[in-house]
């Protein structure tokens, strides 16, 4: 019998294994498993070497639990050890600055077992006592038992064990009894052990015999040797990877597409990528994507590993290339990480391309699923944008598809401006701008249905993507302003009429809370709406934006704006306009002149003070002034007055404004309900 210290050169690892490993304990049962598999599949390789001439027999690896005498055991028939190799993987732990590493890490289990490779060493954190009991491969070996008690003292001691392998048995600490439950231990091993490649047995299948649940023959296997990821394309079918993606997620639709990866230089990486269909919530989809290690699970926290926007993509990923057991601010700038990144969005981006280049009509029916991941990988990574740019598709009010540059030739002709700028006629809403589509429609424009969740951020990029070219939403203005041809006619009106028209229809507008009209007269033709409203594309992008983003509160506080605006080839506005002059001229007419009067009174003080400091003016002047200034606010307001009784009693002037209301979704309430009475009433 050998005693001796294990050689870590600070005083004690034990403790700190147990006491600060303790949110990841669970994960001792993937490591000495996964030793399990390796000497296992070490003895395989031997063999296949012809360094190992015996019979491999039943290579499944056992987990087994002994309640009673409270110990778990894993059981394997791998190569074993001999006593020298004991003392010299197990013994020696290379452990160099090793107590500065464990302050920094000490919350982090897993980054202080990867780097000093202590997968082993993790048993202590559930165990009071950890037995190894091996036979080497070698022929004649001797067996051995080394026990530890979770001091730094050991023992080794020549051994029986019947045949070639090794068990490691875990007397299990009394706070960790849950180990010792076989459900708990059957979870375990289905999330860690799921796709290991050796077959890996805990206990026997059970089977429901005469109302009670016994035992049968039968090895109860918790793993799938050959995981669909680790098998070749060609061999595989649909079907078949329609059936993983169920296995994996059983509670999801179907996915939309998959992407077998493959690759081995410079690194090595495997997997299968699916694009789930996205519709709303991006947030469900996040996270299921898991990370092996040589089929080993690590974990189904890929963030930082992948782009933001791959992460929803599902499936799997399997890469010993990946630095699994660091902390996770070290995986961001890992080399690696970032090259394996960067592979799997060119894999996404080409898979992506040459389904729409092969399976158009496929991908365009696939398109409202896809493109909010799409957009998402466009808008965060530059690199994704300049792939996807030439496979996204923008879509027009009639559903029909088209890429950006498609999109671009079929427009270029009719919707270039004056100013040589590419106009993007877009609605979000096609009930609700139906009125405004068609009159982009009928000037033989095009106009694209842009209503998905990241459009609004979407617009904004292709706005800087895109040379010389502008998006307008087809509400934004009138169409002859949207893109404009020329300068446009000017309404047949004069100035005075102009601001009666105006005057008039503003009286008559209701007031809708953190709302405000501006009014406008402009020539649209006679088949034009006599009245409609528009409302500011910067305003209302810079709204829609505030609501996305903090700091940008101020343009959320702003009410909405809009323009009412009065088409003066209307003969409905013609006749309000004559209707105007002929009650208002005659009763007008003192007061224009009296505001004339006032206004020259008004010019001339001004021309007066005009380079003067404020006290070089003398009462008097400033006296004048103030009068002047009432006298006109008073003329005004009896002028506004006359207008506001005319608009009272014409009820096409209120009836027009509640039409091109309720066409925008704006006329609610009381308003509403004084709409729909007038309207009997005028019937
Ligand atoms: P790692 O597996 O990262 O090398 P471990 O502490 O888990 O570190 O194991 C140390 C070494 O002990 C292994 O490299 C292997 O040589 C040996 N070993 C552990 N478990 C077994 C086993 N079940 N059979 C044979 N050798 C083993």
């Amino acid at each position: 019998m050998q005693k001796g210290n294990i050689g870590i050169t600070t005083e004690n690892i034990f403790p700190v294994i147990k006491k600060f490993l303790y949110s990841d304990h669970e994960i001792f049962l993937r490591e000495i498993v996964a030793n399990a598999v390796d000497a296992t599949q070490k003895l395989k390789t031997l063999a296949m070497r012809g360094e190992f001439k015996g019979e491999q027999g039943d290579l499944t690896i056992r987990v087994s639990i002994d309640e009673k005498a409270g110990t778990l055991t894993v059981s394997d028939n791998g190569i074993g050890m001999t006593a020298e190799e004991i003392d010299k993987y197990i013994n020696q732990i290379a452990f160099s600055g090793a107590s500065e590493f464990l302050e920094k890490y000490k919350d982090d289990a897993s980054a202080i077992i990867g780097h000093f490779g202590l997968g082993f060493y993790s048993t202590f954190m559930v165990s009071k006592q950890v037995e190894i009991l091996t036979r080497s491969y070698r022929e004649d070996a001797q067996a051995v038992r080394w026990t530890c008690d979770g001091t730094p003292a050991y023992e080794i001691a020549e051994a029986e064990r019947a045949e070639r392998g090794t068990d490691i048995i875990l007397h299990i600490d009394d706070e960790c009894k849950e180990f010792l439950q076989k459900a708990k231990i059957e979870s375990l091993l289905r999330k860690y052990c799921r796709f290991l490649p050796i077959p890996i047995a805990l206990g026997k299948k059970t089977e429901w015999k005469d109302g009670k649940q016994v035992e049968t023959d039968e090895d109860n296997i918790i793993n799938e040797t050959h995981p669909l990821w680790m098998r070749t394309p060609s061999e595989l079918k649909d079907e078949d990877y329609l059936q993983f993606y169920r296995d994996l997620y059983p509670m999801q639709d179907e996915p939309l597409f998959w992407i077998h990866l493959n690759v081995d230089f410079p690194f090595t990486l495997t997997g299968v990528l699916y694009f789930p269909r996205i519709k709303q919530n991006v947030d469900i989809h996040r996270n299921k994507i898991q990370l092996y290690c040589n089929q080993v699970f690590v974990t189904d926290q890929v963030e930082n590993i992948v782009p933001d926007f791959l992460t929803l993509l599902h499936g799997v990923i399997d890469s010993p290339d990946i630095p699994l057991n660091v902390s996770r601010s070290y995986l961001q700038s890992d080399a690696n990480v970032k090259k394996i990144s960067g592979y799997i969005m060119k894999k996404v981006a080409d898979r992506l391309q040459s389904i729409f280049n092969t399976e158009r009509p496929e991908f365009e029916k696939k398109w409202d699923d896809l493109k909010l991941f799409i957009h998402y990988g466009m808008l965060s990574e530059e690199d994704f944008y300049g792939r996807a740019k030439d496979f996204a598709l923008l879509k027009d009010i009639d559903g029909k598809a088209f890429t950006y540059e498609e999109y671009r030739t079929l427009i270029k002709d009719s919707q270039t401006d004056k100013d040589d700028n590419l106009i993007y006629l877009y609605a979000n809403d096609k009930e609700e701008q139906w009125a405004y589509i068609q009159a982009a429609t009928d000037k033989g424009y095009s106009v694209l249905l842009m209503d998905g969740q990241l459009d609004t951020p979407l617009v904004q990029m292709l706005e800087t993507k895109f040379e010389k070219s502008r998006f307008s939403r087809v509400d934004a203005d009138t169409i002859d302003k949207l893109i404009r041809k020329d300068d446009g006619l000017k309404p047949n009106l004069t100035e005075a009429q102009t601001e009666n028209l105006s005057s008039i229809f503003r009286s008559a507008l209701p007031t809708i809370p953190k709302t405000e009209f501006m009014v406008s007269t402009e020539a649209l033709g006679d088949a034009s709406a006599p009245v409609l409203i528009t409302q500011s594309e910067y305003m209302r992008r810079m709204k829609e934006a505030s609501r996305l983003q903090t700091g940008m509160s101020f343009y959320g506080e702003m009410p909405d704006m809009y323009t009412l605006v009065l088409n003066a080839d209307h003969r409905l506005v013609k006749k309000i306009v004559e209707d105007a002059d002929a009650a208002l001229s005659e009763s007008l007419k003192p007061i224009e002149a009296e505001l004339r009067g006032l206004e020259a009174r008004r010019s001339a003080l001004e021309q007066q003070t005009k380079d003067k400091k404020p006290e070089e003016i003398s009462d008097d002047v400033r006296k004048e002034q103030t009068e002047v200034q009432d006298a006109i606010s008073e003329q005004q307001q009896k002028r506004d007055a006359l207008r506001a009784e005319f608009a009272g009693k014409n009820l096409v002037v209120s009836q027009l404004i509640d039409l091109a209301l309720l066409q925008n979704g704006l006329l609610r309430g009381e308003a509403l309900a004084k709409f729909l009475k007038r309207s009997v009433e005028m019937i």
